[in-house]
């Protein structure tokens, strides 16, 4: 089976003490994963080494970035580096996420050089593509998701592709509460993956973990993550609140 991932971005909440507290009371109430399963937080740069040293020891959970830097070192403040991440033990970065591409004016190019670091040096890109409502309406979203992942993921080796984990987020889903039903979500991922099937082959296209996010929650997950091209979730909201998350993890095939 295709490894299955329920990942949560706390993206800029939480204090430490509060983010201590959720994670210890997270890893208190689940179970080892399977060997197909991750669980992943991506939590504020700040927290990332404590939060490390908290899932130390502890199988298939990981702690991820929320984002890194196209550069290796240098004269570039407030970034961070792979090998900032590499030198604590963080193996995980979301990429691309929308709210990177809409506030810091992200392109599909540039997280294109991002994709390449994460993967250099061995940190897991879970790479975010997703159209906006206007799009949506327009009934544009194959072709507007199909540019995100030809732009910034399309140029890698297959070896390298197998690597990165993909997560289509519908932008009017996002922290909305609105969530694209179970149908759209696997119409579109499927179609995600016939476009990698397409360009490398179709044993490479069945590798490739697909994640949902937008708005999921410990009500939609089981229904979301049963579709065959869902595997797992990329989650917000409801990743803030321990028993939502626990039971989002539970969730998982
Ligand atoms: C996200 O941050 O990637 C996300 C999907 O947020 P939410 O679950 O709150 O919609």
């Amino acid at each position: 089976m295709r490894t299955q991932i329920a990942a949560a971005n706390w993206k800029m909440n939480l204090t430490l003490q509060e983010g201590e507290a959720l994670l210890k009371g997270i890893l208190s109430k689940i179970q080892e994963p399977k060997t197909h399963q991750r669980v992943v937080f991506a939590v504020p740069a700040p927290y990332l080494q404590a939060a490390a040293n908290m899932i130390k020891g502890k199988k298939n959970i990981h702690i991820s970035a929320q984002n890194i830097y196209n550069k290796k070192s240098g004269a570039y403040t407030g970034e961070i580096s792979v090998d900032m991440l590499r030198s604590i033990n963080i193996d995980y970065t979301i990429i691309g996420h929308s709210e990177r591409r809409e506030y810091f004016n992200e392109s599909n190019t540039f997280l294109a050089e991002k994709i390449n670091i994460a993967l250099a040096n061995d940190i897991c890109p879970i790479f975010c593509c997703g159209e906006p409502l206007s799009v949506r309406e327009a009934n544009k979203q194959d072709a507007f998701v199909a540019k995100q992942l030809e732009e910034s993921l399309f140029h890698l080796s297959a070896d390298a592709l197998k690597k990165v984990v993909i997560a289509y987020e519908p932008i009017w889903a996002i922290g909305t509460g609105k969530t694209a039903t179970s149908r759209q979500a696997q119409e579109i991922q499927q179609y995600l993956r016939s476009l990698i099937a397409k360009k490398y082959d179709a044993k490479i296209a069945d590798e490739i973990s697909i994640l949902y996010g937008g708005s999921v929650k410990a009500a939609n997950a089981k229904e979301l993550f049963s579709q065959p091209d869902i595997d797992g979730g990329l989650v917000g909201g409801a990743s803030l609140v321990e028993d939502e998350f626990v039971s989002i993890i539970s969730a998982l095939k």
